[in-house]
């Protein structure tokens, strides 16, 4: 399942991409835009804005009611009964949504702090931005992350 999510929704769309969902994070005042994006590839479109939610036509949709990120993350997870597991973390750049390539400690020397290439043995790399990724302490909170949105009933 794929995702495009609006401006109002950054947050939600860098949790997304931190599950591995493949989103694209819609900047632009542009409903039609988004919306044609959207059929164009076969995206769910996720959304706060009322007014572009009732322009869906026959698309795939959600109209986000919570406020608070990780509540919006859960909302997406239960709708759509998406799996969530922390072998998913770190597939895709948060920055870019393309998704990571594993890379040797060699490679990634140079790429991060000091301490962080000689504490750590597991690298991954983005094609398109070239930003270096390693499960450094952001990860432990997406675990925890992961961990209540499968402890929470759905
Ligand atoms: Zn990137």
């Amino acid at each position: 399942m794929t995702f495009i999510v609006d401006t109002t929704l950054g947050k939600l769309a860098k949790w997304l991409r931190i599950l591995g969902y493949d989103t694209v994070y819609w900047r632009a005042d542009d409903p039609e835009g988004i919306l044609q994006r959207a059929r164009d590839e076969g995206r769910t479109l996720v959304t706060k804005d009322t007014k572009l939610y009732k322009g869906k036509g026959s698309l795939e949709a959600l109209l986000i009611r919570e406020d608070n990120p990780f509540r919006q993350l859960r909302e997406v997870v239960r709708h759509f009964r998406i799996p969530v597991n922390k072998g998913m973390l770190f597939a895709r750049c948060l920055a870019c949504n393309a998704p990571l390539e594993a890379i040797d400690p060699e490679e990634a020397k140079g790429g991060v702090p000091d301490h962080i290439y000689h504490t750590h043995q597991k690298f991954s790399r983005c094609p398109s931005c070239r930003k270096v990724y390693w499960a450094g302490t952001h990860y432990g909170h997406m675990t925890r992350v992961v961990e209540r949105l499968q402890k929470e009933p759905s």
